[in-house]
């Protein structure tokens, strides 16, 4: 039988994908919307807060977080305190501490807990962990630069402490990296450059240390960036031990090895999140990778502070 899911937080990824792909998917049965601004949806009812809707509709197994991060340790929380099972957008919580909180919760209450990567749901890059597995790199380097006014129009909370600023999109690369990389990564030095007038980074330089180093002179770096006017990138280049380059392009959906194309289908990540969280709950799994959102933590632990022009929309 289909799993009735809520959602809470209808904004532009719910409305993007959550909703679609629900739909879609024969395996779930969308029962109701959280919205503070009362959004609807035909066929459903919309509650203000999540208790309103726990105390109208008990029947409600699993509800999917899909707030701005800073809000959703409370959130999971009282979803996990209802007997919902929890599917939470990324990045999962602002802390380290508040996920392995709710990684314990779910436990104790027998409730799946699933903390979502969405880049981390494309075949080129299932693609490139398979080639880069047991290898050791040469080197390694993201790039991750777009144009916030385009991508977050009007969003002013990625300008508020905790919810990540540029490692809002950074992260997605941090998924990408901790899915492929070979050997574990760490964040050896950055450089966070925030807008005089805002309390997240706009731009980021990070360097890497990593077991997969094939040597001394081996290099892996970031760049995060949210001024970039013009064309968009979103590419992570290695090249290995042995001189094999390999180029993960267009957010993860298209691998280059050696400069030619190897793989590329059209993105279905939001649909491969729903398969799998059908499969987690048929089997009372859990499933949080927390490696990604230690990364950018660390990021903040060692990062040096840069003063940059301040930023309007
Ligand atoms: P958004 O358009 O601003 O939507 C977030 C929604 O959450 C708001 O519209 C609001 O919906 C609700 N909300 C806002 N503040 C809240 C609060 N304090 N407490 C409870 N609910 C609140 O943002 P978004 O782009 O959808 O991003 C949401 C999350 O999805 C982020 O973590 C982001 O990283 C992730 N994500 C976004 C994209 C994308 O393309 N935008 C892609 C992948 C992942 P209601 O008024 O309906 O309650």
């Amino acid at each position: 039988m289909a799993h009735s899911i809520a959602i809470i937080g209808i904004g532009k990824i719910t409305q993007d994908q959550h909703l679609p792909v629900i739909a879609k998917n024969p395996n779930f049965k969308l029962a109701a919307l959280v919205s503070q601004r009362g959004l609807r949806q035909a066929g459903v009812p919309t509650f203000r807060t999540p208790a309103e809707l726990y105390a109208a509709l008990p029947d409600v197994e699993t509800v999917a977080i899909c707030t701005p991060p800073a809000v959703r340790h409370a959130i999971a929380r009282e979803a996990l305190d209802a007997g919902k099972h929890v599917l939470l957008e990324k990045p999962p919580t602002p802390t380290t501490a508040e996920l392995d909180d709710l990684v314990a919760h779910a436990a104790r209450r027998s409730r799946v807990l699933f903390a979502t990567w969405h880049s981390q749901y494309n075949s080129a890059v299932d693609e490139a962990r398979r080639r880069l597995a047991g290898r050791k790199l040469h080197s390694l380097h993201i790039e991750w630069k777009e144009d916030v006014k385009r991508w977050h129009p009007g969003q002013e909370w990625i300008w508020d402490a905790g919810n990540f600023g540029v490692f809002d999109p950074g992260i997605n690369a941090l998924s990408i990296l901790t899915k492929i990389a070979p050997a574990p990564i760490f964040v050896k030095s950055a450089a966070l450059s925030y807008p005089a007038n805002r309390d997240t980074p706009i731009a980021a330089s990070l360097v890497f240390s990593s077991l997969a180093a094939a040597g001394p002179a081996s290099t892996f770096t970031a760049e995060f960036d949210w001024r970039q006017e013009g064309e968009q990138s979103w590419n992570i280049d290695i090249e290995t031990a042995e001189g094999e380059k390999l180029r993960l392009s267009h957010g993860g959906s298209k691998l280059f090895a050696g400069g030619a194309l190897v793989l590329e289908k059209p993105m279905a990540e939001y649909e491969g999140i729903y398969a799998h969280f059908a499969d987690l709950l048929a089997a009372k799994k859990s499933a949080v990778d927390r490696a990604p959102l230690q990364l950018v933590a660390d990021a903040f632990l060692v990062g040096k502070r840069l003063a940059v022009d301040a930023f309007h929309w």
